[in-house]
């Protein structure tokens, strides 16, 4: 089993123009493994004036020096080389990550760590082929575009998914030429500092990736008004993204945002049944329930619901928490007291409002410690109740009944948020049907939680907009130039 031990984790510091820096208020913060309590490290707190110095270095980086000359090729081969890197320290940043967030080390070494080096490496080879076209403009001119970076780019990510939502930003702001500013979550620190490390043996020159500790609430809101701050990427919640929007309108800053969601999965009578059952399992239990996409509202066709229910309450009562360390393990402890209480506080919701709790539904300790909440399932949930409206953020699954394709598609869309949804079915005509009419992002067919650093990722409607992964991805982080040249004698 893997150790604490097996990484070295000294106290924390700012990282700003390829520097290890103090914060200047020398104030700290600690971090805490949530699987047993007990601090894993002391973090630099930084305030505005650290903002400050890192926005310096950045645009300092972006206007001269080697990155500005720096070939698209050369680029490319630092961004493989960062891949590379990750791949070459996999258990160290695995066991990172597992500590600080509390996810299973099978996820963080086998699923999340190899995709962060794969999008690295896939940015890597869009390095060298983003470029203008040619335009054929009336008159004797000749017209052509540039696709120019933008700047400082702001790359503010959440606890669930750390260093993998970090890459989402960080690569392919780098592949296109940009600076960069990362801000890890309070909760979740230690691999974006480790990155940080890791940048600088790629050859990264100082100053293109900065990183800093700190409160969103001041920290983070001091990097969103910065003025030379050219664009903000945040993943986060939904009314953090209404925050950070408001924060950057006095810069009109571009800005993407990949938000909360509370996805749909439908699974209709003529699916496989284990499949979906299975599916619907990993859609709302996979990474705690602490993800973006997790599959929170499962609605059952009427016709096998009871079937379905009992199939699913089954399986949900066989996963037991355990230690994430432990490689066996598939379901970890939640990220932070703060976030199991809340989500225990919404699962008394449910009851209140008269949900039928069908497994789980309480709080449990693995050797006797640890905020683990146990994988529950609520039944006869009506989309109006809070359980299926608000985005809990944990393993609290709301089932809902429906009777045919319209009610599906009503209900499924009947809701703020549109990351994603899954469609459960062997009519393929029907599944492609109802998968355009689902106001999501991403909808999966027969399928859940798949995801490749060439598959766009975003949201619809209060879930954000902007795509991250994927070619679509550079457009938010290059600007087109257009130039004319006068072809007269
Ligand atoms: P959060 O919104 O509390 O924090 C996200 C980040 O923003 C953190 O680094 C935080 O310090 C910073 N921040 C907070 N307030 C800020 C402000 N005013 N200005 C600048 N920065 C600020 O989110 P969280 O609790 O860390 O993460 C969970 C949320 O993230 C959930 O809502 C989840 O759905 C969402 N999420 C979305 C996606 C997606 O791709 N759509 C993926 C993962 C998580």
């Amino acid at each position: 089993m893997a150790t604490a031990a097996q990484v070295q984790i000294k106290p924390g510091k700012l990282f700003i123009g390829g520097k290890w820096v103090d914060s200047t208020t020398g104030k700290t913060f600690p971090t805490v493994n949530p699987a047993t309590g007990e601090v894993i490290t002391h973090l630099a707190e930084g305030d505005e004036r650290d903002v400050d110095a890192a926005v310096r270095a950045a645009s300092q980086a972006f206007e001269s020096g080697p990155w500005a000359e720096m070939s698209a090729a050369d680029r490319a081969k630092i961004l493989w080389k960062i891949g590379d890197l990750i791949d070459k320290y996999n258990e160290e940043f695995g066991t990172l990550e597992t500590l600080d967030n509390g996810k299973p080390i099978f996820e963080s070494r086998q699923i999340d760590m190899p995709m962060v080096a794969e999008v690295f490496r896939y940015y890597a080879g869009w390095a060298t082929k983003i470029h203008g076209e040619t335009v054929p403009v009336r008159g004797p001119f000749l017209h052509y575009t540039l696709r120019e970076p933008l700047g400082v780019v702001a790359a503010i990510v959440p606890w669930n998914f750390p260093l993998l939502l970090a890459s989402w930003k960080v690569a392919p702001a780098l592949a296109t030429g940009n600076t960069v500013v990362l801000k890890p979550a309070s909760w979740t620190p230690l691999t974006a500092l480790r990155l940080a490390e890791v940048c600088q043996e790629a050859g990264l020159p100082d100053g293109v990736l900065n990183v800093i500790t700190g409160p969103g609430s001041t920290m983070g809101k001091a990097l969103v008004r910065h003025p030379a701050v050219a664009k903000v990427a945040i993943t986060g919640e939904t009314r953090t993204g209404q925050e950070i929007l408001r924060d950057s309108a006095d810069t009109l800053k571009r800005v993407t945002l990949e938000l909360g969601g509370k996805s749909p999965n439908i699974v209709f009578a003529d699916a496989d049944l284990e499949a979906a059952v299975r599916g619907a399992t990993i859609g709302i239990f996979y990474g705690k329930g602490e993800v973006c996409a997790a599959g929170s509202r499962l609605f059952v066709e009427k016709k096998i619901h009871d079937e379905f229910v009992e199939k699913l309450a089954a399986r949900a009562s066989k996963m037991q928490p355990g230690d994430p360390m432990d490689p066996k393990t598939r379901f970890g402890a939640l990220v932070h007291e703060k976030q199991m209480k809340t989500v225990l506080g919404y699962i008394e919701k449910g009851k209140a409002e008269g949900a039928k709790l069908v497994a789980g539904g309480e709080a449990t300790t693995v050797n006797g410690k640890g905020c683990y909440v146990k994988p529950t399932v609520f039944d006869g949930v009506r989309n109006d109740m809070t359980i299926a409206r608000e985005e809990i953020f944990g393993p609290v699954l709301a089932t809902i009944a429906f009777d045919d394709i319209e009610d599906a598609v009503r209900q499924a869309n009947d809701t703020p948020y549109g990351l994603a949804a899954a469609v459960w079915t062997r009519d393929i005509a029907k599944a492609h049907r109802v998968a355009r009419r689902i106001q999501a992002g991403t909808v999966w067919i027969n399928t859940y939680n798949n995801y490749d650093p060439a598959a766009a990722f975003g949201g619809y409607k209060m879930s954000g907009y902007g795509r991250e992964l994927s070619a679509h991805a550079m457009e938010h982080y290059t600007q087109v130039k257009s130039v004319w040249v006068n072809l007269k004698d």
